[in-house]
């Protein structure tokens, strides 16, 4: 069973996952479990979106959210907890997938309104999520821009974590740190040292794109809201319009220049802290291997350690074997 396991030497922390990727398709081999769907309505020529909650209406969908086939957090997970130095517990905790449209193309090829419908539907489950008592982090998550992941259904991953993740917990450390010594915020100031745009690469009324002064991953292109306090469960549609538009446009110029697969990872303030020093941003960079996107956008490990332990292992063996007889 999935387990959570806790490094005290990197802060890392691993989510013993037994999956092979791709993950088939659940939506297109009719083996998907639906949480709610969204579809887009026309009533006197105006155009709205639906929440659908009931069986019989949820067939009919623009944006699919259903329960992940595999679940990297779920809580029937069971297991013990375990302290230093091996520290573990079950990977509690519930994770949805957000099907974007019935087709399998890449995330940049994608209309402005079916993103903007995903943007829509991540926002009512990350207030489910939000409520649920296991839930410390919420990760919004694309491990595969270009289809790596389920057949190349396009979809974001949105997962309940029973912990803050690595990097979040460090940048949080950060911003306190900037609000003690230099009361402001990092992102607040990249935004008006912005305003001269040496490292602009687009800003609407509510959100601005920028390549970082000091990036940290291949081609990495943020995303961030102008103002500074902005919890994603309370983003009117015209900000998630601005939103879905500032994504997909900059998803396109990252293929353009790197023609190979990226993933988009949201940073967010965990749903139970009230303070309000964090400023969330949206960070979108090239990856190999669908499980960069989470090592190196939120500091999580997935993948099946207990195996790649053996290999290495039965490698050694053989290799000492071969050198000294053994
Ligand atoms: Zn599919
Ligand atoms: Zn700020």
């Amino acid at each position: 069973m999935p387990q959570i396991r806790y490094d005290y030497i990197t802060g890392v922390s691993h989510i013993q996952w037994d999956v092979t990727f791709p993950i088939k398709c659940p939506v297109c081999n009719g083996k998907a479990n639906p949480v709610f769907s969204i579809s887009r309505e026309t009533a006197s020529k105006a155009s709205f979106l639906k929440i659908k909650k009931e069986k019989e209406e949820i067939e009919d969908w623009d944006v699919l959210v259903a329960e992940h086939p595999q679940p990297l957090v779920d809580d029937k997970y069971t297991g013990e907890w375990n302290e230093w130095p091996y520290k573990s517990e079950p990977a509690k905790g519930k994770h949805y997938v957000v099907f974007i449209g019935k087709d399998h193309v890449p995330f940049h090829e994608l209309s402005k309104d079916k993103v903007y419908e995903a943007l829509y539907a991540i926002q009512e489950t990350y207030k489910k999520l939000s409520d649920l008592n296991r839930v410390i982090y919420i990760s919004i998550i694309m491990l595969s821009a270009d289809g790596a992941d389920m057949e190349g259904h396009p979809h974001f991953d949105v997962i309940g974590l029973p912990f803050v993740p690595k990097v979040i917990n460090e940048e949080m450390n950060r911003f306190v740190k900037s609000l003690e010594d230099k009361d402001t915020c990092p992102i607040c100031e990249v935004i008006k040292a912005e305003e001269l745009g040496s490292k602009l690469i687009y800003r609407n009324e509510n959100w601005i794109a920028y390549y970082p002064w000091s990036p940290s991953r291949r081609n990495e292109i943020r995303i961030t809201s102008l103002t500074h306090y902005k919890p994603i469960s309370k983003l009117t549609q015209k900000e998630l319009q601005d939103l879905a538009f500032l994504l997909l446009t900059s998803a396109k110029a990252l293929h353009e220049v790197s023609g190979t697969d990226y993933t988009i990872v949201f940073h967010l303030l965990p749903p139970k802290r009230s303070v309000t020093y964090y400023h969330n941003y949206i960070q979108l960079f090239n990856i190999k291997d669908v499980t960069e996107s989470m090592l190196n956008g939120l500091g999580i490990y997935i993948g099946n350690s207990d195996t790649e332990f053996k290999k290495i292992q039965n490698a050694y063996r053989s290799v000492l074997k071969s050198m000294v007889g053994l």
